[in-house]
């Protein structure tokens, strides 16, 4: 057994309490730094997650005992590398119910994001032939995505339209601060060829009604792609039952390394869809003048793979698994109910998105009035307690909201409602200090 396998154990299990949260704190290392007078309260899981030690000594690991190049080579430790790289899939994948052909490994959503993208372009100008005219985008077709998106999952589409020339629609924010899911009936039509919408808003911590979304599009045989960043990290996610066609999510975001995130697709699809990036490792036969590509999931991964970051990720998965993610997802909500409620309570502080009592992920944006974010951030980061700041990578959101930037404040597993408590004392000292 590696070491990999040996340490991969949370300090506790089952239903999280400030008592057990307190005992997880020891796995990750970092979050025992201290920059000035007060520990660090870290809130900026949204940005990225950090790393408990079983994690980190699984990447260490790997190059200690298995590095070598995966899928090539015909000496043992080849072998130990692609049997780490593929069991690490397994894992991955399901952990996210898909099954092992389904996940293929990207650097982070982003790339997944892209790499569905790109590959509908290559659809839409005949690559892939008949097989892949499923994909295929021109004039009159359009793509719809949703005012809620992180620039990952808007800007990729709107390149699609530009060079397919199909036109890009979105489904507004409501006055609740929800997506209008009415105007979505109106919106996704028999024009519709994408559909593709985050789960969880990385501004507003709202969640999706994704089923309902999924059965809209299958109306209309459009396909769905699922922008999980920030669902996946933090509550059960079955792509298999939520009946999406493809997915993405990043490994930062969810305890493991950087430089590692995956695509889900239904099998079907990945299989008559052409590759994204090409070169060596994804191809059966080429010639001079063309080349036969691999079944998926390789079809997808050209050239040398990142082998420590999946292995570091299934550790990660491992990890969240022992916790269980049930248990994960019921005390984020609590600390987000107690941010969502603690916000809510500060003179001249403006909750962004769904009120508080409404279902929201462990996360809250604020806007507070006449003081920029950016002044707030330095404020809090003075009493040890690091938020993000910005517009968080959803200008149009903020531009909808009627502001430039906001601040957020994003809790994980290793928060206790103590951070939560020293964010909201903080918070309050905001206004009185820039008068
Ligand atoms: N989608 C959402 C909702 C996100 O929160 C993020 C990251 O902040 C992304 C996509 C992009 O993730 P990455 O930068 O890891 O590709």
């Amino acid at each position: 057994m590696s070491n990999s396998t040996r340490q991969n154990s949370p300090s506790a299990t089952g239903p999280l309490d400030d008592t057990k949260v307190r005992s997880l704190l020891q796995d990750f290392p970092i979050l025992a730094r201290q920059d000035g007078e007060d520990p660090l309260v870290y809130l900026d899981t949204g940005a990225t997650s950090q790393n408990p030690s079983a994690v980190l000594d699984a990447e260490r690991d790997y190059y200690e005992h298995s590095n070598s190049a995966v899928h090539r080579g015909a000496h043992s430790l080849a072998v130990t590398a692609t049997d780490a790289f593929e069991d690490a899939r397994r894992t991955v994948a399901d952990f996210v119910g898909a099954a092992e052909n389904e996940l293929v490994w990207t650097s982070n959503a982003t790339e997944a994001i892209n790499l569905v993208a790109y590959s509908f372009s290559n659809a839409s100008a005949g690559l892939g032939g008949p097989e892949a005219e499923r994909f295929a985008l021109g004039p009159g077709d359009e793509i719809v995505t949703t005012e809620a998106e992180h620039h990952a999952n808007l800007i990729p589409w709107q390149q699609l339209a530009a060079r397919t020339g199909a036109t890009l629609r979105y489904i507004p924010l409501g006055e609740d601060g929800l997506l209008d899911e009415d105007a979505a009936q109106d919106i996704v039509g028999p024009a519709t060829k994408v559909f593709a919408f985050t789960h969880v808003s990385n501004v507003l911590g709202s969640v999706t009604d994704v089923p309902r979304f999924v059965r809209l599009a299958k109306k209309y045989d459009a396909l769905t792609v699922l922008d999980a960043c920030q669902s996946v990290p933090h509550m059960p996610v079955d792509f298999g039952d939520l009946g999406v066609d493809f997915a993405a999510f990043s490994g930062h975001k969810m305890l493991g390394p950087t430089g590692i995130g995956a695509l889900y697709g239904r099998y079907d699809l990945l299989k008559s869809m052409p590759p994204f990036l090409t070169g060596g490792s994804m191809i059966t036969k080429v010639t001079m003048d063309e080349a036969q590509f691999m079944e998926p999931p390789m079809r997808f991964e050209a050239g040398t793979q990142r082998v420590s970051q999946a292995v570091a990720l299934a550790s990660a998965v491992r990890y969240l698994d022992e916790i269980g993610m049930e248990n994960v997802h019921a005390w984020e909500a609590e600390l987000g109910r107690r941010l969502a409620e603690g916000v809510s309570q500060i003179d001249g502080v403006r909750l962004l998105g769904p009120a508080p009592g409404t279902e929201r992920a462990g996360l809250v944006s604020i806007d507070v009035h006449g003081v920029h974010p950016h002044d707030v951030g330095q404020l809090l980061d003075s009493k040890g307690i690091a938020v993000r700041v910005g517009h968080h990578c959803a200008q149009p959101l903020h531009r909808r909201l009627g502001i430039n930037a906001s601040t957020r404040a994003s809790a994980y597993l290793y928060n206790t409602t103590a951070d939560v408590d020293r964010f909201l004392d903080a918070l309050g000292d905001v206004r009185p200090f820039f008068g």
